[in-house]
């Protein structure tokens, strides 16, 4: 193996020695395999290359200062991916598998799991797609459902610095119908033009509104939008968000710290009158937010005046980090530690 540069990792891949499969088939989940190969043989009518018949999950492993390996909330993954897998009509992986199966790949390629005190982690990246052949459209009978891990640093190259996004008006993430408040891979594919072109004006990603009236706030590209204004956590509330586990964390905390916390439609013009914003996820924890162009009239947000992130954010996102490698005590019972 390598030297890894634990303090300059990347968000990224980054190949490790081993991934685990499991296959559905004849109705029902078969043996749990590990594989040191990064490829994987399919069927050339499978339904995820025709059909999108994909979903796909997001998480960590954190190791803290006592040399634990610690889970946050993966029950919620778990739950998550069901909900996926019923959105699209693909066989659900139980908990206990989805469980026993990241844990294998942690487990498997621990000595890629950054040390303590980098601000890296095991990222894990469980996959579950149809794997079965169709010509015409039907869900497949087979599946595959795989995790494999890599070491990440922070998801912008910023860090915890502000980034600039770019408002858009004329892409849509997911409809109110569809698919956006399930994790799959068609939501994302459907993302990358507006995001690419974001990044060619040189932002660090888009922000989308809520399809139908465009008046609302959507999501940050492939993270939960939040404000804070006053004494409130504010974050929009609509059919085609993605249910971040962060958001959902980080609203647990604001309650915690005394924030009332809204979850509501939150108009584009409220931009004005917000103290701090920021996008949340998995990848980057919170991204404070610096500054938002709207493409379509030019219209400039400015925050973080100072270059810097906002007080409640910062006391955020250390909260939930301090919890994620625990130097904090768990009292919301989120962590499960592995070893
Ligand atoms: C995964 C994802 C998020 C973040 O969810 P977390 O559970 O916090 O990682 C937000 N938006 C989209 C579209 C996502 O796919």
């Amino acid at each position: 193996m390598q030297d890894i540069n634990w303090g300059t990792l990347p968000f990224g891949y980054f190949k490790t020695d081993y991934n685990v499969r499991c296959y559905y088939r004849n109705g029902k989940w078969g043996e749990v395999e590990t594989s040191s190969s990064e490829f994987v043989s399919i069927h050339i009518a499978a339904t995820c290359l025709h059909y999108g018949q994909e979903a796909f999950e997001g998480m960590k492993a954190y190791r803290g200062k006592d040399g634990k390996i610690r889970l946050f909330r993966w029950q919620e993954n778990a739950k998550r991916m069901r909900k996926s897998a019923e959105g699209i009509l693909m066989a659900e992986v139980p908990d206990d598998l989805f469980f026993e199966m990241i844990v294998k790949a942690v487990k498997l390629n621990e000595k890629y799991l950054p040390p303590y005190g980098h601000g890296a982690s095991l990222y894990i990246r469980p996959l579950l797609f149809g794997s079965g052949p169709q010509v015409g459209v039907k869900p497949a009978d087979e599946y595959m459902f795989m995790v494999f891990v890599g070491p990440v640093g922070p998801y912008f190259k910023e860090g915890f610095n502000p980034v600039t996004l770019q408002i858009v008006r004329d892409f849509d993430r997911a409809a109110p119908l569809g698919t956006g408040h399930i994790k799959v891979g068609g939501n994302y594919a459907g993302s990358l033009f507006a995001g690419e072109r974001a990044k060619k004006e040189g932002f660090s990603s888009v922000l989308f509104l809520e399809a139908k009236e465009k008046k609302y706030i959507d999501e940050a590209g492939p993270a939960n939008f939040f404000a804070i204004k006053e004494n409130s956590y504010i974050t929009p509330k609509s059919s085609s968000i993605l249910p971040s586990i962060t958001n959902m964390s980080l609203m647990q905390l604001a309650e915690d710290l005394g924030l009332k916390v809204e979850r509501r439609k939150v108009a584009v013009e409220e931009l004005d009158g917000f103290d701090e914003v920021g996008a949340c996820g998995t990848a980057a924890i919170i991204s404070p937010i610096g500054k938002l162009v709207d493409r379509e009239n030019g219209k400039v947000y400015q925050f973080c005046k100072d270059g810097k992130a906002g007080k409640i954010s910062t006391k955020l996102y250390e909260k939930l980090q301090a919890i994620q490698y625990g130097d904090e005590a768990d009292t919301h019972n989120w962590v499960t530690i592995i070893n």
